[in-house]
């Protein structure tokens, strides 16, 4: 975790953030500061280009990964899971084959999301945090109670928070900025998928230009977060 003095704002893993939950720690003693959390889904090759800049930051990235897609050359691969883990960074679970949680018969599910972090445990890697695929099943009692009952601490959808979405652009939806800190509910933690979804799918000799896309965004970020309280009101 990093935090920037000069805006009050903390930028942690998703297991950082759930962590004061677990710990049953007293209101008092968190919510000092908004904490942000980065996280990448699907565990794509180019997603080590992420890994780069954020290293660059001195910050740790959230990278939720599917068992079934490891290795390149599409995917990121287990020795180099191995090592960002090593570098402080978290890998999350995210099914084994990504499907929709909702649509799927109920020991599909137990299988995609317990066998994934069996696979994933098995390879040597610390999974105690879930994005659900698509963001589905986030309300839906049988998926979050097998999410839990897998071993998971905490579980992200894949929206909740203002969205800039073309159909939200005037009214962000009527989603909060933030959720609250630490989540009030672990198992269903918000994000905002839009603001910087595209940063990290341009061309990798493009490099540069995602680097100051992402210390725009983050500017942009810690911006707006720092005149905000913590709860995002
Ligand atoms: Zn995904």
């Amino acid at each position: 975790m990093r935090k920037l003095l000069s805006f009050g704002v903390v930028v942690a893993t998703a297991a950082a953030l759930v962590a004061p939950v677990l710990q049953a720690a007293p209101a008092a003693a968190t919510g000092t500061n908004t904490t942000v959390v980065l996280t990448f889904d699907d565990g794509v090759a180019s997603q080590s280009i992420a890994r780069t800049v954020l290293n660059s930051h001195g910050m740790h990235g959230t990278f939720y990964v599917n068992g079934s897609h490891l290795g390149p050359p599409n995917y990121l691969g287990v020795p180099e899971l191995l090592a960002m883990q090593s570098e402080g960074h978290e890998i999350g679970g995210h099914t084994l084959s990504h499907p929709n949680l909702t649509s799927i018969p109920r020991d599909q599910v137990v299988n995609e999301v317990c066998q994934d972090r069996t696979t994933l445990v098995g390879l040597g890697l610390q999974i105690t945090d879930f994005a659900y695929p698509y963001g589905s099943g986030f309300n839906d009692d049988a998926v979050r109670q097998i999410v839990q009952g897998c071993g998971y601490n905490s579980a992200r959808r894949a929206n909740g928070l203002f969205s800039t979405a073309p159909e939200c652009l005037n009214t962000g939806c009527n989603f909060p900025y933030a959720d609250t800190n630490p989540p009030t509910d672990p198992y269903a933690v918000r994000t905002d998928f839009a603001r910087l979804r595209r940063l990290f799918s341009y061309c990798p000799r493009l490099r540069w230009r995602i680097s100051s896309s992402f210390n725009a965004a983050m500017r942009y970020w810690m911006r707006k977060l720092a005149g905000m309280a913590p709860d995002g009101s």
